[in-house]
């Protein structure tokens, strides 16, 4: 296999998850690079079309960022793809020239292409994220909000308009909503041009290599909105922050809209120049929250039309109520659920539903063990595991202890005495601990709001260790 087809996969698995990547990506055939082209064999058509649909932008996003360029995926068919059975579910053809064969759209699509003449999708832009597409609900309400805002009058409310929040809630699907809708409306085309921060920063360091600064520049100075997307990225990379800081500040200048997410806000980016923190702060920051029960009811079942899936309301619960923490998760199931029951030609029912998903969600409600609360602390406040775990009893490292032994007992079964013993000290110390700083998650909002990120990051890991 080809080592950078290989070393994409590796990144489409982490993403995916190992269940999504066995189904879909697995039974790909790498077949040639040329260029900035990858050429990569299906299957079947079921197969070729699904992928078009849902992985190509991932599997486009995960080549460009192995090649340190963007790069261009093409998908053929295997010689015995005749024999496959043809695909019944709707498709959008996709629109990077090798749309599928029964190029059907999606009822959203068919809605909206009468209205605008250049098609209400930008051609390179993940055609699955649009607005149409994502659910409102309170977590969402108000980045959803301003990314309307900013779709409807770009360069003029809020700019930059700056969304955080936590892995896989809807940053990427947001922004790129805003990108198709800001492409395909207006009297005149716009150019939209959205970038993972990590492209944007190889693609700077090939063009000082190549002595081709000027060309960097100009791509970006010419386009009307740029969407950068993951700028937690930038933290640390003091050439590439500077570059970025005069794209910025000549894009603002002329009033072209610029869009960011991370996850984080600005300030808490470490190693972020401050003069590129006040210009993220200077527009508008919104975040985004994990969603609470009724919007991922909501979310499994528009996923579920859009992929012409037959769900029960007590299917869409059952999937709801068994994983809280991310939605990609939550789509992960649904695709597991999609493939299986168009496999074995079964019904999906909730017992059938809670066959499939028996190894994705066991580890859902699994409890978080000391070291991973250990571990997780130790990154959230940027100290070494070792530190906190030493007998070290400056300010700051005590205090993250103490944070870790409480949600040590709050999280975990462990008695006093046990968790005492992986931090080497006694049972009295942790219950002073735990008492501390739960007298301050109760009196002090704030830190109450971080105590509940790290348990969020926490549950995040098990659920992608699924
Ligand atoms: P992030 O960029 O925050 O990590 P993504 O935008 O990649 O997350 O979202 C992960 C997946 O979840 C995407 O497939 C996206 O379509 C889906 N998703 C997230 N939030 C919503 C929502 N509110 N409605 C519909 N789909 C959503
Ligand atoms: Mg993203």
């Amino acid at each position: 296999m080809n080592g950078l087809w290989q070393r994409a996969a590796d990144r489409i698995r982490d993403e995916l998850g190992q269940v999504g990547y066995e189904t879909w990506i697995g039974p790909l055939n790498f077949v040639a690079h040329q260029g900035s082209t990858v050429t990569i064999e299906a299957p079947n058509r079921f197969f070729r079309d699904w992928i078009n649909e849902r992985y190509l932008s991932m599997m486009r996003a995960a080549l460009s960022k192995e090649a340190g360029e963007e790069m261009e995926v093409r998908l053929t068919l295997g010689e015995n793809a005749a024999v496959a059975t043809p695909p019944q579910r709707p498709t959008n053809g996709h629109a990077d020239g090798h749309a599928n064969s029964n190029g059907k759209a999606t009822a959203a699509n068919r809605a909206t292409a009468a209205a605008a003449p250049r098609g209400d999708r930008h051609p390179t832009l993940n055609s699955r994220y649009s607005f149409a597409e994502f659910v409102v609900g309170s977590a969402n309400q108000f980045a959803h909000a301003a990314a309307l805002a900013v779709a409807n009058q770009p360069g003029e409310k809020y700019n930059p308009l700056f969304i955080y929040g936590g892995v896989g809630l809807g940053k990427t699907h947001l922004v790129t909503a805003i990108g198709h809708h800001i492409w395909a409306s207006g009297d005149r085309p716009r150019k939209v041009l959205f970038m993972p921060a990590e492209i944007f920063m190889n693609e700077m360091i090939n063009s000082l290599r190549r002595d081709k600064m000027n060309e960097f520049r100009e791509k970006f100075r010419r386009v009307d909105t740029l969407i950068l997307d993951d700028v937690q990225f930038l933290a640390g990379r003091e050439r590439t922050q500077e570059e970025f800081f005069h794209t910025f500040n000549a894009l603002h200048a002329e009033r072209h809209q610029i869009v960011l997410t991370s996850d984080k806000v600005p300030r808490e980016i470490p190693g972020l120049e401050d003069r590129l923190r006040n210009r993220f702060e200077s527009g508008l920051i919104a975040d985004i929250a994990p969603p609470d029960l009724e919007t991922r009811v909501a979310i499994v079942q528009k996923k579920a039309v859009l992929d012409n899936l037959r769900l029960a309301p007590e299917v869409a619960m059952y999937i709801a109520q068994s994983v809280s923490s991310n939605v990609r998760e939550l789509e992960g199931c649904l695709t597991r659920l999609a493939a299986l029951a168009s496999f074995n030609q079964a019904a999906i029912t909730v017992d059938f539903a809670r066959q499939a998903l028996q190894d994705l969600i066991r580890n859902h409600d699994a409890k978080p063990d000391v070291e991973s609360i250990q571990k997780t602390v130790a990154d959230f406040f940027h100290i070494r595991l070792a530190e906190l775990k030493s007998k070290k009893r400056t300010q700051h490292i005590a205090f993250c202890r103490q944070v870790a032994m409480y949600l040590c007992r709050k999280l975990t079964d462990s008695s006093f005495p046990t968790i005492g013993e992986h931090f080497g000290r006694d049972h009295s110390t942790v219950i002073h601990a735990h008492n501390l700083i739960m007298r301050r998650v109760t009196s002090d909002p704030a830190f109450r709001l971080s105590i509940e990120k790290i348990e969020r990051e926490l549950k995040s890991i098990r659920a992608n260790a699924a």
